[in-house]
């Protein structure tokens, strides 16, 4: 049984004739390696980011791909891992390996990781590894139930939190977990002083009489579909307040959703206990959703499809 889920799991990602792209050379997925000494796998100390790619009426095309390399950047650089890879050889080799996997609506996900090093002095090297697979929205079509997670996201004072870091996934694990283990499909996490983060691979907002609310940069991490959605937002001339607020300011409001690139723009249904009352359809994020999917498609999506 146990060899079944791995089968079933590993074959989502890749199959026999994947491809990724590994350090200047298109290989296939079961020929990459990692050293097994790694400090990335030992101690989480690895950049990595999830992109997308979409059917536009121009060819396939990936969102905001310039974005994600300077934020991969930037993640590598502040912990320490060289980085010497240009935007513009990692948007080419990420191209061509949807072209050589056949794959156009698809997810990026982009490693940065180090040679062996079992100290806790910084790396050498850092080697790179680009994978891509078909991907489903990270919380389907349905609207999400959602609990306040007894984890809180880490201390700025601690780590990076706006860094893209392998190792701060452990804590968004243990949030996912327990939000599943209590019959719940997602967390939202507190900061250090209890006041609301994001979820835990997704920024979050709320919808009160007609303006958006959204928590402030500090300790989240500042999501780049965040951002497209603050520029959707002023199109629409929708008021949005970047703030920090409690729990109990949410369960006082019309509705929410998460926003990331592996969600997209996803309803809420309801946080702990309380459902957001507002009919999602009516909702300012129903309609950043539409915005949004029009956006990252090149305006040919269609509105059926859309949670
Ligand atoms: N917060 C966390 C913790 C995340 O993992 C993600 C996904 N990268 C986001 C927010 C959303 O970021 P983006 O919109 O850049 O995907």
């Amino acid at each position: 049984m146990a060899f079944l889920i791995g089968f079933k799991n590993k074959y989502m990602y890749y199959n026999e004739n994947t491809l990724v792209y590994w350090n200047g050379d298109f290989v296939n997925a079961r020929d990459a390696q990692i050293d097994l000494y790694s400090q990335t796998l030992h101690y989480g100390i690895g950049a990595f980011e999830g992109i997308r790619s979409y059917k536009t009426p121009e060819g396939t095309k990936i969102f905001k791909c310039d974005e994600h390399f300077d934020r991969l950047r930037y993640s590598a650089q502040v912990m320490g891992l060289n980085f010497d890879w240009t935007n513009e050889m990692l948007e080419d080799a990420s191209y061509k390996l949807l072209a050589k996997n056949g794959l156009t609506n698809a997810y990026l996900r982009p490693l940065v990781y180090t040679n062996a090093n079992m100290s806790l002095t910084p790396a050498k090297q850092s080697y790179i590894i680009i994978q891509a697979w078909e991907w489903g929205r990270l919380y389907g079509t349905e609207l999400s139930k959602v609990m306040t997670s007894s984890y809180q996201r880490p201390n700025p004072k601690s780590l990076f939190v706006d860094a893209k870091v392998t190792g701060h996934y452990a804590n968004s694990i243990l949030a996912q977990q327990e939000a599943k283990l209590n019959g719940f499909d997602e967390a939202l996490l507190l900061d250090a002083s209890g006041n609301v983060a994001e979820g835990s691979g997704a920024n979050f907002f709320f919808e009160k009489e007609d303006k958006l609310y959204t928590t402030p940069r500090g300790s989240i991490l500042p999501g780049i579909t965040r951002n497209t959605v603050l520029e959707l937002a002023k199109e629409l001339e929708i008021e949005v307040v970047e703030k920090h607020f409690k729990v109990e300011e949410v369960k006082q409001a019309d509705s929410a959703f998460f926003t990331g690139t592996a969600a997209e723009v996803a309803g809420i249904k309801s946080l702990d206990d309380y459902e957001f009352p507002q009919d999602w359809e009516d909702s300012l994020g129903r309609l950043l959703a539409k915005k949004y999917r029009r956006l990252v498609t090149g305006a040919q999506a269609h509105d059926a499809v859309l949670v």
